[in-house]
């Protein structure tokens, strides 16, 4: 049973037990929390689930979340595209407590009143899927912002100088 259209919510134990396969994509523009994260919110998450319930009874999502998101060049400021590819094996629990006694391997989702936000769970794993800091390949990034980026941020650079001590005992060292 494949489903091409996501839905907003679902009911994780109906489609476990169904053994349902959503598929579709959602728009980046969507997700508000991961959306301040990013240079740009255009563009779309691929969402592939397969639900089925497991040998205790767990109710159980695998799949993966796909998409390429736009984050800030850390060397010139720029959008730079990043992939995220998200493996996931999701269990569905009915609260935290219930979470702590999931296997390891299991990723826990709390459902509330029985469903899930389609949307806040693939938010979520995004976010967490986001690297801490990028930048574009080597030689990708804008030349002109480039030079931008490096005049108008001299602090650093300050930082890095070596000290005048270590100049003079370097002086003295070379005339011994
Ligand atoms: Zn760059």
């Amino acid at each position: 049973m494949l489903n091409d259209t996501l839905p907003k919510y679902f009911d994780p134990r109906k489609h476990a037990t169904h053994e349902v396969t959503l598929e579709g994509r959602l728009s980046l523009s969507q997700f508000p929390e991961l959306s301040a994260a990013l240079a740009s919110n255009e563009g779309d998450a691929f969402v592939h689930l397969d639900f089925r319930v497991d040998e205790d009874r767990r109710y159980i999502a695998t799949g993966s979340i796909k998409a390429t998101v736009q984050v800030e060049c850390q060397r010139c400021l720029e959008a730079a595209p990043v992939e995220l590819e998200v493996d996931l094996c999701v269990c569905f629990v009915y609260d935290e407590d219930h979470a702590k006694n999931i296997p390891g391997d299991y990723d826990p989702v709390v459902m509330t009143d029985g469903e899930v936000v389609l949307a806040d769970m693939v938010e979520q794993e995004l976010i967490l899927a986001l690297p801490i800091v990028a930048y574009h390949d080597e030689s990708g990034c804008n030349p002109v912002a480039l030079k931008y980026a490096s005049s108008t941020d001299d602090a650093p650079d300050d930082e890095i100088k070596p000290n005048p001590f270590s100049i003079l005992a370097e002086l003295k060292a070379k005339k011994n």
